[in-house]
C-alpha cells in the first residue's frame, strides 16, 4: 500500500470518488428547468451540456448526476455509449469543432477514405477530426459533418470553407405546414374502425425494413392496457438509405398527420419521435412544424416530444431505440415481451417508420385500392426507394413496390453513370446482402429475395459497377457493423472482428468464416448480429471466384 492511500484511509476528512464541483452546478443551473431531470431525459440533458460547451467536461457529467439524483457512473456509462458524445477529462483539451467524413459504403466508392487522409494533412489539430459512419447523404457521396452542416460531394476546399463558416446552421427554415388533413379526422371525418380497414385493405407494411402489416400491427393495441404511446422510428441509419430524410424535410406536415393518425388509430396519448443526430437540418424543421401544430391547437390532447439521437446505429433497432428515449444505452432487449406489450416506460408502444406514416395521408385520401393497385409483380404500393451508387442520377425515388433494380436503373436513375456497367447490388443497404447484375430481375419486394439469402429492407439500394470489388465492398460493411455492434452478446461482438480479420487476408478461409457466419445467425440476440455476415455470405454463394 503506497503512502498517500495510507493517509487517505486514515483521514476521516478524505471523500472518495469525484467530487461535484459547485462552479459545475453554477454553470448547468441555466441550461436546465426541474422537470428535465426526469430520468429519460438524460441524452437529452448530455446533448444540452455539449452543445453549451462543444464537449462533455466530466466534471459537468458529475453535476449532471447529482442534479438527476443518478450515480456518475450510469451518466459516464450512458455518454460513453453514443459516438456523438465527447467525453473530456479534467485538464485536457479537445478543438470545438468536430468534423466526421462518412467511411460507409457509397461514400467509400466515393473516395471518402483518401478525404479523410487529405484533410488529416490539412488541418492538423484545429478540428476533431475522425471517420464517422452512414450520414444519409448516400446519393451526394462523400459526405463530410462539419459540426451540424454537411458538406457533399465534399472536398478539401468545401470542408475548409464550412469550417471558416463555423459549422453551424443557419437561421429555422421557413415552411409552411398544411394540417388542414388531420383537422378534418378531428372534426369527425372518418371513424377509427374505418381508417384500420383502409389501411388493412391498402397493404401498406411497415417500411422501415421489417415489413409487417401496418394494420396488423395496429390491432395488437384493441383492449391492451393505457397510456400506450407511438413511437416514431426516425434513426435510419442503415448505410445507403435516406429516404426519411427526403420525408422528413420535405414533407414534415404530411409525416406529422401519418404520426398523429397512427397515434389516433391505437388511442396513444403520447408520441415520441426519436430522430438520428445526424440530422440537424431536419429536427429544426420537426420542431418547427411541431410548434405550428400546438400554435393551431391541433395534437389533441397528445403530448409530442421530439428526441434526439446521439449517433448510434443500432438504436434503429426497436428495442434498442426505446432503451435509449428510457435515457439509457442502446442495448436491444429480449424478446418477448414485445413493444406491443411492454414498450416505453413498460406501457404498449407501437413504433412506425417515418415512411410508413408518410404514406398513410395519402392512403386516406385517395383510399385502399388506390394504393394496393400501384405495386407491380404481385407487390402492393409504393415505396420511396434510396438509391446511390454508380447511376446517373441517384436519389430517393418513389416507384412501384415489386419494380426490379433493371427497372430502377432504367426507368427512374437515367442508366448507369457515364463509364459505368451495371455489375452488381444491394438491395437492402448493409445488412440485405449483395446480389450479382445476373440477378437484376428479382421483384424488389419482401419475401422475393430471400431465396437469394437477401432482402429489400428500407429499400437501399446501391448499385455496383466494374470499379467496384465485392469483396472490398463486404469487408467495408463488416467493418461497418463491428464498429456498430453493441457488444452485448459476444457472437456479435466477437463474430464481426473476427470475421473482418479474416476478410482482410487475400485469400479467404471460407469454412471459417461460414462457420462464424452460422453462430453468429443462431445466437446474436438481435438484427444486427443476426444479418452482419449476410455481405460475406452473398460473396461467397451468389460470386463466382473470378468474380470476387
Ligand atoms: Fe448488440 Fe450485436 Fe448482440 Fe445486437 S447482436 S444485441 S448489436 S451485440
Amino acid at each position: 500500500m503506497g503512502h498517500l492511500e495510507k493517509t487517505r484511509r486514515r483521514n476521516p476528512a478524505f471523500q472518495k470518488g469525484r467530487q461535484v464541483e459547485e462552479t459545475a452546478l453554477d454553470d448547468l443551473a441555466p441550461l436546465f428547468r426541474p422537470a428535465d431531470f426526469a430520468r429519460d431525459r438524460l441524452i437529452e440533458n448530455l446533448h444540452a451540456i455539449q452543445d453549451r460547451f462543444g464537449y462533455l467536461p466530466v466534471d459537468h457529467m458529475a453535476a449532471l448526476a447529482r442534479l438527476m439524483k443518478m450515480s456518475q457512473a450510469e451518466v459516464y456509462e450512458v455518454a460513453s455509449f453514443y459516438h456523438h458524445f465527447n467525453i473530456v477529462n479534467d485538464g485536457d483539451t479537445t478543438p470545438l469543432l468536430t468534423v466526421r467524413v462518412c467511411e460507409s459504403l457509397t461514400c467509400h466508392m466515393n473516395g471518402g477514405e483518401a478525404l479523410l487522409k487529405d484533410l488529416q494533412g490539412e488541418l492538423g489539430d484545429s478540428v476533431r477530426l475522425m471517420p464517422g459512419p452512414c450520414m444519409g447523404a448516400c446519393d451526394k457521396a462523400p459526405a463530410v459533418a462539419v459540426g451540424e452542416t454537411q458538406v457533399v460531394q465534399a472536398d478539401v476546399p468545401k470542408v475548409w470553407r464550412q469550417i471558416k463558416a463555423g459549422g453551424v446552421l443557419s437561421a429555422s427554415p421557413k415552411m409552411d405546414f398544411d394540417f388542414s388533413q388531420w383537422r378534418e379526422i378531428l372534426s369527425g371525418s372518418i371513424e377509427r374502425e374505418t381508417l384500420i380497414a383502409t389501411v388493412e385493405g391498402s397493404g401498406l407494411r411497415g417500411l422501415g425494413g421489417a415489413g409487417f402489416p401496418t394494420a396488423r400491427k395496429w390491432s395488437f393495441f384493441k383492449g391492451a392496457a393505457k397510456p400506450r404511446y407511438l413511437v416514431v422510428n426516425a434513426d435510419e441509419g442503415e448505410p445507403g438509405t435516406f429516404k426519411d430524410r427526403w420525408c422528413i424535410e420535405n414533407h414534415p406536415a404530411r409525416v406529422l398527420t401519418g404520426a398523429l393518425v397512427a397515434a389516433w388509430a391505437i388511442e396513444a396519448s403520447a408520441i415520441y419521435i426519436y430522430l438520428r443526430d445526424e440530422y440537424p437540418e431536419a429536427r429544426k424543421i420537426l420542431q418547427a412544424a411541431i410548434a405550428a401544430l400546438e400554435a393551431e391547437g391541433l395534437t389533441a390532447g397528445m403530448e409530442i416530444h421530439l428526441r434526439r439521437g446521439a449517433g448510434a446505429y443500432i438504436c434503429g433497432e426497436e428495442s434498442a431505440l426505446l432503451e435509449s428515449l428510457e435515457g439509457k444505452r442502446g442495448l436491444p432487449r429480449h424478446k418477448p415481451p414485445y413493444p406491443a406489450q411492454a414498450g416505453l416506460f413498460g406501457q404498449p408502444t407501437l413504433i412506425n417508420n417515418v415512411e410508413t406514416l408518410y404514406w398513410l395521408p395519402e392512403i386516406l385520401e385517395k383510399g385502399a385500392e388506390w394504393f394496393a393497385g400501384q405495386g407491380v409483380n404481385g407487390a402492393k404500393g409504393l415505396r420511396l426507394y434510396s438509391v446511390s451508387g454508380r447511376v446517373k442520377e441517384p436519389g430517393v425515388k418513389c416507384a412501384p413496390a415489386g419494380l426490379t433494380v433493371r427497372q430502377l436503373i432504367d426507368e427512374h436513375c437515367s442508366g448507369m453513370a457515364d463509364g459505368h456497367a451495371f455489375t452488381a447490388y444491394l438491395p437492402g443497404g448493409a445488412s440485405g446482402g449483395i446480389l450479382p447484375a445476373s440477378k437484376g430481375d428479382i421483384p424488389l419486394d419482401f419475401g422475393k429475395l430471400e431465396v437469394e439469402g437477401c432482402f429489400i429492407g428500407s429499400a437501399a439500394v446501391v448499385i455496383l459497377s466494374q470499379a467496384d470489388d465485392v469483396r472490398d465492398i463486404a469487408r467495408n460493411l463488416l467493418g461497418f457493423f463491428a464498429d456498430e455492434s453493441c457488444g452485448q452478446c459476444t457472437p456479435c461482438r466477437s463474430g464481426t472482428v473476427k470475421a473482418l480479420k479474416l476478410m482482410e487476408a487475400d485469400s479467404w478461409d471460407e469454412p471459417l468464416l461460414r462457420e462464424l457466419s452460422q453462430a453468429m445467425r443462431d445466437a446474436s440476440i438481435c438484427g444486427l448480429g443476426q444479418a452482419a455476415p449476410n455481405p460475406l455470405l452473398s460473396v461467397l454463394n451468389q460470386f463466382k471466384e473470378a468474380e470476387r
